[in-house]
């Protein structure tokens, strides 16, 4: 007997902005499609930081023509940007299978059999296309030393409250750690940074968090370790080394090497990044490419090299060294998908082309 399954034209998997964004158009141009998602809407962004401010402005995170106003103008916090994309599907009356996982996609063709799974149940889907947009910031970038999975380390912030009056050891220097550094150092946390490198990097840290990271290390409210980094974390304390000017331990036979340092932490918040999943893409025979180990696509229709099967947002651009691909660069993703899959543009005004509408002209 044959199994059960749904036929769609076109299955989305990933129900962040930019899957969200492809859903509206997809079904204001007719065209059958079913949404998935592991998690909830907007999952990646569910697990950042409390009250944490997006750095794109809210003109270029907006979706589906919908306008993100925000009560004091500033820039949308994580609150009222995952209530702004419930009231997108609310609007629009998406249906978004959450807490779905896609377990196998299948080239079956001409389309996809695309395997699902919902708690004990198992879902079939036949499909002419498939859209990963399945974000890239799925596990965190661990450090493999002894002590990282103690229960007073975490790899994610989640607010400073906990922190008040604690000895809280964060490590990394980019956006997370200094940005988690300033908001505990506010809120009453003996802040110590331990970044690798001996100074922050100004084209990698916000032009706005950079003075104020400064300010606080030499008032002496946050102490500052530069070129160390974790060997071992133990109940009361953290063991660091000295690391060069490339970021890595010196070597014990090194005159500089030093003695380790053992800094007295409580908490420690491992702000080293973040790396994409990319088994399913790999799976369904994706090819991962260059340094981030990206999918090949075509970035005219952001189709794989796998035909039918396409990419959309920052899981185009794999693990990024360098952040380059944000939401506000990624809208032009579905303009390309839907021309690929239905040969017409998306209707004017609902997909946010910021990537090149708020740009200012080259001087
Ligand atoms: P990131 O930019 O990848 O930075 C990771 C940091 O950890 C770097 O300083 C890196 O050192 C360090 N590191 C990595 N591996 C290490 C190791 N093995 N040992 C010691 N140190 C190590 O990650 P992120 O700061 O979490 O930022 C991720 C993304 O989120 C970025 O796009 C960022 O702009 C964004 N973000 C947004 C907000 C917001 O919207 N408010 C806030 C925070 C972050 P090196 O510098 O030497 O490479």
């Amino acid at each position: 007997m044959n199994e059960p399954f749904i036929e769609t034209d076109t299955l989305i998997v990933g129900a962040g902005p930019i899957g969200l964004e492809l859903a509206v158009v997809l079904k204001a141009m007719g065209v059958s499609y079913q949404h998935i998602d592991a998690g909830q809407v907007g999952q990646t962004i569910s697990w950042y930081p409390k009250q944490v401010r997006f750095f794109s402005s809210p003109e270029r995170i907006a979706i589906a023509g919908v306008p993100l106003g925000t009560s004091d103008q500033e820039k949308a916090t994580r609150e009222q940007y995952l209530a702004y994309l419930r009231g997108i599907v609310q609007q629009f009356e998406l249906v978004v299978h959450t807490y779905e996982r896609v377990i196998q996609v299948v080239k079956n063709d001409p389309g996809f059999a695309v395997h699902t799974r919902r708690g004990s149940e198992q879902r079939l889907y036949h499909a002419k296309h498939v859209v990963m947009a399945v974000g890239d910031l799925h596990h965190p970038q661990k450090l493999g030393i002894p002590g990282e999975d103690l229960s007073h380390v975490n790899h994610y912030f989640d607010e400073p409250h906990q922190y008040f009056g604690q000895q809280l050891l964060i490590v990394g220097g980019r956006n997370s750690a200094v940005e988690t550094a300033i908001r505990c150092s506010r809120a009453g946390a003996h802040v110590t940074l331990s970044y690798r490198r001996s100074e922050f990097d100004d084209t990698s840290v916000k032009y706005w968090l950079l003075p104020e990271i400064l300010s606080l290390i030499k008032s002496g409210q946050i102490t500052y370790l530069p070129n160390t980094t974790p060997t071992r974390v133990c109940d009361t304390h953290v063991r660091l080394a000295r690391t060069g000017a490339d970021g890595q331990v010196i070597a014990a036979s090194d005159p500089a090497c030093g003695d380790p340092i053992d800094v007295p932490a409580n908490f420690v918040l491992l702000m080293t990044g973040y790396r994409m999943d990319t088994s399913l893409l790999e799976d369904s025979g994706v090819e991962l490419v260059g340094e981030n180990q990206g999918p090949k696509l075509d970035t005219d229709t952001m189709m794989t090299n796998v035909p039918g099967l396409y990419v959309a947002g920052t899981a185009a651009a794999g693990t990024q060294k360098n952040f380059r691909l944000f939401i506000e660069n990624c809208h032009q993703h579905v303009s390309k998908i839907v021309k690929s899959i239905t040969g017409q543009r998306p209707p004017a005004g609902m997909v946010n082309d910021a990537a090149t509408k708020y740009d200012l002209p080259e001087s």
